[in-house]
């Protein structure tokens, strides 16, 4: 993008750090994935938004990305503090399906909506399950400076690493407010490495292990499958703030033991050099929950007619680090913004293509034109400084509006600016953001047919036909917008 350093915030500093790659050239970075027990809700989908604008900005940089997210099929409790059922076992024996076939409706539900979004596609998706082997190869090799056993499982001795929840900025004491009810717990903080099968009975997802026949405990996927596939000490560890609480804390606490190294005031001593957290996804009646029966997901927006891109666009229209409240107000006024764009982008698409064909330009950080080039810095400044898709965004709209000048120059820094947005400017039509709601079953053709006779009545100054054929319109649903300033001729209510 530019020589100017990429600032970003390390949650594990609470500082902004300047970007320096553990191995030169390269990016590595850890998303913590989706408990696939459920379809994903926006407030999820979120945090993979903010993390794939990060993996846009390190290519930008000219880095070579190694993106890694992780599919947690097993050890997630109903509570993140290791109490409760696994999500996984509860939701199978609710539904009376397996977990594998649970797993799999799941993981391509949210798969789809990973699309739909226009994130891309990471550089593996590592399944928690098939690290079982690593996992207690791991845990093997901290039980026995770290781990002790009781009744219920290996539990990690939180005291027994320095700095514990420091990233949380947790008192240990009192734990976060974590209530110990596992009996033979010797910290309130302290977390299941493996949980055992209770006596006489049989889970779905169970293994042998050193101690007796379980599963994983949910932290422990992270840390294997990170130092598995991006060793110690990786560039970054990204996911939502509910994270910074609980489970990074303590996959930090294992990378600790795992290492054998000392405390926090070296951040690579954690396991990854930056720890990132996108904050949540709110919505005024009430929180935004995957277990909590009726939820905000990514095809609802869909069904009501939105285009999943306008959702996109409105995470990317407050900083990751803000909370972001969802409004159907707020998803239109971005669906609006987004169609604006897009208007724009036809044009200049249109005009590039008849501008002359085969001009070859420089690339566009060597552009010097004085209406672009303020631009382009301004748009990498945005970037640079911790991502700051609010005012990137700006950039991006000015530049779509700069008049009287090269069309292919602009085209190919609207082109350049959206690569890191991912907005698809250039693929998306007028058309296809639409509204268009599940439930309307007038076709667009019947539409089209209707709207050239209401011409012809009108061209022949019959108003009373047609006011007539716009009455019958509206009752399919259909609106009329008679000189709308963006050019649409109807819309579905
Ligand atoms: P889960 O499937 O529950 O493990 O969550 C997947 C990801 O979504 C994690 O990174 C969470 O921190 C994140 N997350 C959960 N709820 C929200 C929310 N309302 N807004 C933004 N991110 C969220
Ligand atoms: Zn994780």
């Amino acid at each position: 993008m530019t020589d100017a350093p990429l600032k970003l915030f390390n949650s594990l500093t609470r500082k902004l750090e300047e970007f320096q790659p553990v191995h030169a050239g390269e990016a590595r970075v850890y998303t913590c994935g989706p408990t696939v027990y459920n379809y994903p809700h926006i407030g999820n989908m979120r945090a993979y938004v903010f993390a794939d604008i990060l993996g846009r900005t390190l290519s930008h940089q000219g880095l070579k990305l190694t993106h890694i997210i992780n599919i947690t099929d097993v050890g997630h409790l109903t509570d993140d503090a290791d109490e409760g059922e696994d999500k996984m076992e509860k939701m199978a024996a609710e539904k009376a399906q397996s977990i594998w076939d649970i797993a799999k409706h799941y993981t391509e539900a949210y798969w789809a909506d990973v699309k739909a979004l226009n994130i891309r596609q990471p550089a593996r998706w590592s399944v928690a399950t098939d690290y079982i082997e690593d996992m207690l190869e791991f845990a093997k090799s901290i039980a026995d400076k770290h781990c002790y056993e009781c009744e219920t499982g290996l539990y990690f001795d939180t005291t027994t690493v320095e700095d514990y929840g420091r990233l949380a900025r947790a008192v240990t004491e009192e734990g976060e407010g974590r209530i110990d009810t596992v009996e033979g717990k010797r910290n309130a903080a302290d977390f299941a490495i493996w949980r055992k099968t209770p006596r006489g009975e049989k889970r779905q997802m169970e293994w042998d292990s050193p101690w007796g026949k379980g599963a994983p405990g949910w932290h422990l996927e992270c840390s294997v499958m990170g130092e598995k596939l991006l060793g110690f000490p990786f560039d970054i560890h990204t996911g939502g703030i509910d994270h910074r609480e609980i489970h990074h804390p303590n996959e930090i606490a294992q990378n600790q033991a795992f290492c054998g190294c000392g405390g926090l005031s070296t951040a690579t001593n954690s396991g990854a050099k930056i720890w990132m957290h996108n904050n949540f996804l709110v919505e005024r009646s009430g929180k935004m929950s995957k277990s909590s029966g009726e939820f905000l997901r990514l095809q609802l927006l869909i069904d009501k007619g939105y285009h999943p891109l306008s959702y996109r666009l409105m995470c990317l229209q407050a900083h990751y680090r803000s909370e972001l409240e969802f409004s159907w107000e707020g998803l239109t006024a971005a669906l609006t913004r987004l169609k604006r764009m897009v208007m724009a982008a036809e044009r200049l698409a249109q005009q590039a293509s008849e501008a002359k064909q085969g001009q070859r330009l420089p690339s566009v950080s060597e552009f010097q034109h004085p209406k672009l080039r303020p631009l382009i810095d301004k748009f990498a400044a945005a970037m640079l400084d911790d991502l700051n898709t609010p005012i990137a965004l700006t950039a991006l709209e000015e530049a779509l509006a700069v008049k009287k000048i090269d069309a292919g120059m602009k085209h190919a820094v609207v082109a350049y600016m959206d690569e890191v947005l991912g907005l698809d400017l250039f693929k998306l039509s007028r058309k296809d953001l639409r509204v268009r709601p599940k439930h309307a079953e007038i076709s667009e053709e019947q539409i089209d047919e209707a709207l050239e006779r209401r011409k012809t009545a009108r061209a022949d100054k019959d108003f009373a036909a047609s006011d007539a054929i716009r009455d019958e319109l509206a009752a399919q649903g259909v609106e009329v917008m008679d000189g709308d300033p963006l050019g649409w001729e109807w819309k579905l209510t």
